[in-house]
């Protein structure tokens, strides 16, 4: 995986706070990548995207796709819509979208997996 594909999807969707991505040798429960948020005072500091290699091999997905996807959540919250039960409504799907078309990235979006 090329490093410039990271910054390059960051950049294409418009992230502007800073990240930090870091790989866990822990399986998670439901989720092979997990992005959340560093508050101050009300405003994102930073995003903190952490990707669990065990469920990443069990699932199957790319680490870029995995990326990808986290880096469409640090988007939506930057815009204010990464909203709860909406995680990867019509907003992510049509990013999702554009990101696959963009960077030839398969599986950005899993409408089976990604039910929230
Ligand atoms: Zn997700």
């Amino acid at each position: 995986m090329n490093a410039n594909l990271i910054a390059d999807v960051a950049e294409y969707l418009g992230v502007e706070k800073p990240y930090e991505i870091r790989i866990s040798s822990k399986p998670h429960d439901w989720a092979a990548g997990f992005c959340e948020q560093r508050m101050r005072k009300g405003k994102i500091i930073k995003h903190v995207i952490t990707l669990y290699l065990p469920s990443i091999i069990a699932s199957g997905f790319s680490l870029e796709s995995v990326i990808a996807h986290e880096l469409i959540h640090a988007w939506q919250a930057e815009e204010g819509i990464l909203l709860e039960g909406q995680y990867h409504g019509e907003d992510f799907a049509y990013a999702a979208a554009d990101v696959e078309q963009t960077f030839g990235i398969d599986e950005v979006y899993d409408p089976e997996n990604d039910t929230e």
